[in-house]
């Protein structure tokens, strides 16, 4: 579905999957003003089709975009937009257990920009494909300081599609030498946990599960926020704190968040050639988290908080 400025994204057409006509000038391709988003839609065993909090990545959509100086999308467009997309694809959405339909609405600046600033026209689109089950069995992360992904009055706390092009080298450089994953330190004092390349990150001690707290320097995740309210029904106590490097070397477990990841455990992090291991798998309060949000999201679970949308009648 593709959508036009200038009637306030009003012009819609649903085309099959093609390449893109874009101006050389264009302002994502000159000065990278976009933004991306994603979601996954998931079927039932009783076949239906559903999307987790779409309302969500609208809503983050809209905040980058004022950011960016954009325009964007209403929730309602937006929430269409998607759903269109899935129902045009429905036979493309596997079957229960074996993967998603992975959703990627992107906002850019497509029409030209010669000299710096905002592009005079914009474009939403929205394109899906099918994955298989992203869930690894646990992450191996390093906590490094020769690099960060976002500085204090940026852009870390929106989807921007600039904030990922910098941290391939570092993340490239972790993979080599056996990691999954870098644990982003904040860039103004090098003390404090931000989050992963694309997943946020909580530590469980005891009863007690934290994470870092939001600023403009990390992701509000959606699974983020939903893992919190999970976590608070289950009667846990939840703080959204500066977590410091000791708290994550001191944690039972540790676990990342994310659309992509869903709910990850961490196996291990190492720092200053440091490594510790918590304890993953069955019986963990990760893994309670983990059952629960997933089965919430593929309708095993009741829906109590409605929080997932149903596209088609099963
Ligand atoms: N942080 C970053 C940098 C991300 O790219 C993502 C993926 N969207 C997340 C966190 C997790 O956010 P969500 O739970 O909304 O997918």
């Amino acid at each position: 579905i593709k959508c036009n400025d200038g009637e306030n994204f009003s012009q819609r057409a649903l085309t099959r999957y093609s390449k893109l006509e874009i101006d050389p000038s264009a302002g994502i391709l000159n000065y990278g003003q976009g933004l991306l988003e994603s979601l996954k839609a998931q079927r039932t065993k009783d076949g239906r089709i559903l999307l987790f909090r779409p309302e969500e990545n609208a809503l983050r959509m809209k905040m980058g975009a004022d950011r960016l100086c954009m325009p964007s999308p209403s929730l309602e467009q937006f929430v269409d937009a998607v759903k269109q997309t899935v129902l045009a694809n429905q036979h493309w959405v596997p079957p229960p257990g074996k993967g998603s339909l992975y959703i990627r609405p992107l906002l850019i600046g497509s029409g030209p920009v010669l000299l710096m600033g905002p592009a005079p026209e914009y474009t939403f689109l929205v394109y899906a494909s099918p994955v298989g089950n992203l869930h690894k069995m646990s992450m191996k992360l390093v906590i490094q300081d020769k690099s960060h992904r976002a500085t204090p009055g940026g852009t870390g706390g929106i989807k921007s599609i600039t904030n990922y092009s910098p941290i391939f080298k570092p993340i490239s450089e972790a993979k080599s030498t056996g990691f999954s994953d870098i644990l982003f330190l904040d860039a103004a004092t090098g003390k404090f946990i931000e989050e992963a390349s694309s997943c946020n990150v909580f530590t469980v001690k005891g009863n007690v599960i934290s994470t870092p707290a939001l600023q403009d320097t990390i992701l509000p995740g959606i699974t983020r926020k939903s893992i919190i309210d999970i976590a608070l029904s289950f009667k846990y106590q939840v703080e959204e704190c500066q977590l410091m490097v000791e708290d994550v070397m001191d944690a039972d477990e540790v676990f990342c968040t994310g659309t992509a990841v869903g709910v990850t455990p961490v196996g291990s992090v190492t720092y200053q050639g440091k490594r510790c291991e918590y304890k993953t798998g069955a019986g963990t309060v990760t893994e309670r988290l983990r059952a629960r949000l997933a089965a919430i999201q593929t309708g095993t679970a009741e829906d109590n908080l409605g929080w997932t949308l149903t596209l088609n009648q099963a």
